[in-house]
This record gives C-alpha cells, sequence and structure tokens, in this order.
C-alpha cells in the first residue's frame, strides 16, 4: 500500500464517498426518468440509502439500464474496502504507488497512468468499461 497521512486518507475516502453519492443520484434519476411504476418506486428507495451497500436494491433492478453505473458503485465499494483494510493505492499491475492526485480524481483506479493506457489498449476491442 502507498503511504498515504491520515489526512491523504481522509480525502480519499472523501473522494469515494462523493462519487458514490453522486453516482446513487445518477440511477436515481435514470430510474425515475424510465417511466415505468416499478423503477419509480425503487428510486424513491435509492433516496434513503445515500451512504449504506446499494448491492441489494442493485440486484432488483434491471442491469442493463444503469449498468456503467451500478459497476462503479461496486468499484468505489470495493475501494472502500481496500482503503480500509490498508491494501489502497498500489497499481495492480507494476505495484508502483499511484499518485495521490490520480486517486483524487479516479478514486477506484487501480492501475498508474502508464499501466492503464497498456491496459485500455489491450482491452479496446473488449468493450470494458474503463477509467
Ligand atoms: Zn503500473
Amino acid at each position: 500500500m502507498a503511504a498515504f497521512t491520515t489526512d491523504e486518507t481522509a480525502k480519499i475516502k472523501q473522494a469515494l464517498e462523493q462519487r458514490q453519492r453522486q453516482l446513487i443520484e445518477e440511477i436515481r434519476d435514470e430510474l425515475a426518468s424510465s417511466g415505468e411504476q416499478h423503477y419509480i418506486d425503487l428510486a424513491g428507495r435509492v433516496t434513503d440509502l445515500a451512504d449504506e451497500s446499494v448491492a441489494d436494491l442493485i440486484a432488483d433492478m434491471d442491469a442493463a439500464m444503469v449498468d456503467r453505473q451500478v459497476i462503479e458503485v461496486r468499484e468505489i465499494e470495493a475501494a472502500s474496502a481496500r482503503l480500509a483494510a490498508g491494501d489502497f493505492g498500489s497499481c495492480v499491475d507494476c505495484g508502483a504507488d499511484i499518485p495521490l492526485a490520480r486517486l483524487l480524481a479516479y478514486p477506484t483506479a487501480v492501475r498508474c497512468t502508464a499501466c492503464q493506457a497498456v491496459h485500455e489498449k489491450t482491452y479496446a476491442h473488449a468493450g470494458n468499461p474503463s477509467l
């Protein structure tokens, strides 16, 4: 794990929470504008879940509809768990410390910029979402 000060850890945590809230908002809006009562009801429930795991709720949704946001919410949950476990901020490919600025901009990043570029090139045709 990259060595973070308490202050840096707090900032990363804040960035993760901020992004998660933003995604939950997006999911809620998408559900609310779907015009289907089932989803509008779900959207109402999402509002109450702001800081909790939305995994169960999401499991109840049409995956294709909120796919991108759902994937990112899960990435945020995984990143929060890594941060709590002290296993955060190192590139999964080369092991180098990921710069703090990148982590604050993309708190779910698991690769340094160089490895991410290689990864995207490698998987460009697989249609995987990337940072
Ligand atoms: Zn790397």
